[in-house]
């Protein structure tokens, strides 16, 4: 039942109106294998400079997360800045040191090639392919991508896409990749091209699945606050994944709770910087905030 995780494993400095953080633990990968490793266990695909130490390594420590795929470099690990105005949908990238992600391939160790579920993170669609091709017959494929490549390499993207079952991405990203302004025609366009399901992120605005059996659409969790909304991308992204290859049957209703464990994942992340809450939450609290999700998002037939 174990996922592997390929993406960025990151420090990020971030502003929001709330306050900054400086060189705090970030990156795709990160995210996604904490939360996912609630539900099942992580064979996480990364790369690090000489500058991530103990300290860093403690988050993943002590969870189901194995590091063997965790490839130490010499030079310093992908930094990440990013500023938020008091919109915390819309954020900047003020900048980005690829350091030893620049010439990242991923090399996946043996026990992790028979992988039940892949996450494919936001890398280069090329990378995402030679990930793939090293992996036997996964159950699900889940592929997350962003405007960069939609724009940079759209071929390459296209044709890691036929191998894909779910995409997730945000709404001007499949507006993007589709060419259509309408997000239905888009998702019928993005569905097209591979992935039977497409999970539409929308920020506060909650999360659109488009599949086989139809629509299903979930809020975000009101939240009193929010303080930084980095990761919550792929913090989703790991809850979705983490439950639905916990979950045993697929199929749409294990797809709809999926959806649903996914924003409660994303939730209890923009509660703090970095990973912070991330790192303190306990099982009990997820399946709290399911079942006040549930009640949030129910009424009956007229
Ligand atoms: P999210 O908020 O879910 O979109 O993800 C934010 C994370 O993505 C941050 O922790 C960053 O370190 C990471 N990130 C930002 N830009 C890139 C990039 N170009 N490639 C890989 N990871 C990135």
């Amino acid at each position: 039942m174990a996922i592997l995780a390929v993406g960025s494993v990151a420090f990020d400095t971030v502003e929001t109106p709330f306050g900054r953080a400086e060189r705090v633990l970030g990156g795709s990968a990160s995210f996604f294998s904490v939360a996912a490793s609630f539900f099942v266990p992580v064979n996480l695909v990364a790369v690090v400079g000489g500058d991530f130490g103990e300290e860093q390594l403690r988050a993943f420590r002590g969870r189901t997360i194995d590091l063997e795929g965790l490839e130490r470099k010499d030079g310093a690990t992908f930094h990440w800045q990013g500023k938020y105005s008091y919109d915390l949908n819309s954020r900047e990238t003020v900048r980005t040191d690829l350091n030893v992600f620049e010439h990242f391939k991923p090399r996946i160790p043996a026990p992790y090639r028979t992988s039940d579920g892949v996450f494919l993170g936001n890398i280069d669609p090329v990378l995402q392919r030679e990930v793939l091709a090293q992996v036997e017959k996964p159950r699900i494929v889940v592929c997350d991508t962003m405007n960069f490549w939609i724009a940079r390499k759209p071929e390459e993207l296209r044709e890691t896409l036929r191998k894909v079952d779910i995409l997730l991405i945000n709404d001007a990203e499949a507006r993007e990749l589709s060419g259509e302004w309408n997000i239905v025609k888009a998702a019928r366009a993005v569905r097209a091209l591979g992935p039977q399901t497409l999970v539409i992120k929308k920020g506060e605005h909650g999360v659109l699945m488009f599949g086989e059996e139809g629509s299903f659409a979930a809020p975000a969790f009101p939240l009193e606050e929010v303080f930084d909304p980095t990761g919550a991308g792929d913090t989703f992204a790991g809850g979705f994944l983490g439950y639905l290859a916990g979950a045993g049957a697929p199929g749409d209703a294990a797809l709809r709770r999926a959806v649903v464990m996914g924003s409660t994942l994303a939730s209890f992340c923009v509660e703090a910087f970095s990973l912070d809450r991330l790192l303190t939450l306990t099982r009990p609290e997820i399946d709290e905030r399911y079942r006040r999700f549930q009640k949030l998002t129910h009424f009956e037939q007229i």
